[in-house]
């Protein structure tokens, strides 16, 4: 599969511009039109990361946390990155990096997390963003009407709140007069023809566009379909960093980290707080999020689970009555290469292996 068409597919289901400003996602070294049969991914690609796919034949090594983040000017074989950059040309491997996208997406590390602990039911921690919608218009000849508007609604579009199939539907005249080389469904070379038509209109969601559009014109009886696509400003579902649920209130901070410790397979886990307190609503937010600890407090959540958590910050979370479970950065996100390779898992001819490579930089002896 050429990289632009993986790329595309990995971007309606984790767009670029659920992204902080600040962030670097996307290709960041590469050639769009190379094929790509085999994936690496990991949670972040330093020197072993790099030589592990070279000896592995990948095409494509696909990071967390942004490969370059730094401003850099100068890319040469003196300085670490500019040796790395330098490498994946030489050996045409490229390289994609999806970090705060992938964090706030539906089934990115957040929510993934989430699934790992079984808690069900979970609502956004720190609302960023709505989901971008769009309207589809399709003219389809009164013969495949049906046909289309079926498969409209297969791909997902047309939900409005609790209805789908949702969409409207005005009868017309289609005109057109095919040109030398055309080859029409209906009609002949160089007459104008006119059929009756229908404009089918729907809406999409971000995520689905792509899909929507290329199943709509498989299912269209025409050479060449016509239809329009209109960016609207009607707000969708919204997203957002870290997640929150409640839960059967059978664990406390105790037992509960117990169960990370078990599900995350860790032997050490760092704790702030009575560990007799009683849990029934719990915070999620993978990486650092320690900065949310009141927020995760004003949604009557009973701990926070995150990494990076700082002195000052673990005596605030006691003064405020919080309790916080700090996994480490590491833990709470080495899990992207599984959550990764679950989804590209999903896409034709692609082989996605995860990195052997152990990545966290702390020991505790
Ligand atoms: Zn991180």
């Amino acid at each position: 599969m050429k990289l632009n068409d993986l790329i595309k597919k990995i971007e309606n289901k984790y767009p670029l511009n659920l992204a902080y400003d600040w962030d670097n996602v996307g290709l960041l070294v590469g050639d769009f039109d190379n094929k790509i049969k085999k994936v690496l991914v990991t949670l972040e690609a330093n020197e072993s990361v790099v030589e592990e796919a070279i000896q592995k034949n990948i095409d494509l090594i696909i990071t967390h946390h942004p490969f370059i983040f730094r401003k850099m000017n100068k890319i040469n074989t003196k300085d670490l990155k500019g040796r790395l950059i330098h490498k994946l040309i030489k050996n045409d491997i490229a390289l994609y990096s999806m970090h705060t996208n992938f964090d706030i997406a539906f089934d990115g590390l957040n929510d993934y997390f989430m699934e790992v602990m079984g808690f069900e039911n979970t609502k956004i921690l720190d609302v960023t963003n709505s989901e971008t919608l769009y309207k589809v218009a399709v003219y389809v000849p009164k013969t495949h009407e049906l046909q289309v508007r079926k498969v409209l609604g297969d791909a997902g579009a047309g939900y409005i709140g609790n209805y789908s199939n949702c969409t409207f539907n005005i009868n017309g005249i289609g005109t057109f007069k095919p040109e030398d080389n055309a080859n029409p469904f209906i009609g002949n070379i160089g007459e104008i023809e006119e059929v009756e038509e229908v404009k089918i209109e729907t809406i999409v969601p971000q995520n689905l566009l792509q899909k929507t559009i290329d199943k709509m014109i498989k299912a269209h009886p025409y050479e060449e379909v016509a239809y329009d696509i209109y960016k609207l400003e009607n707000k969708g579902e919204t997203v957002g960093l870290g997640r929150y649920a409640s839960i059967d209130g059978q664990l406390n901070l105790e037992s509960l980290c117990e169960k990370i410790k078990l599900k995350l397979n860790m032997n050490h886990i760092r704790v702030v707080g009575d560990l007799n307190t009683k849990i029934k609503k719990v915070a999620v937010v993978t990486g650092a999020g320690s900065d949310m600890v009141s927020l995760a407090k004003s949604k009557n959540c009973d701990v926070i689970i995150t990494g990076d958590v700082k002195y000052h910050e673990a005596q605030d979370a006691l003064d405020m009555g919080m309790t916080i479970i700090d996994c480490g950065h590491f833990d709470t996100e080495d899990i992207f290469k599984d959550v990764m390779k679950r989804f590209l898992d999903t896409i034709e001819n692609i082989e996605t292996i995860r990195s052997e490579i152990y990545l966290n930089p702390f020991k505790i002896i």
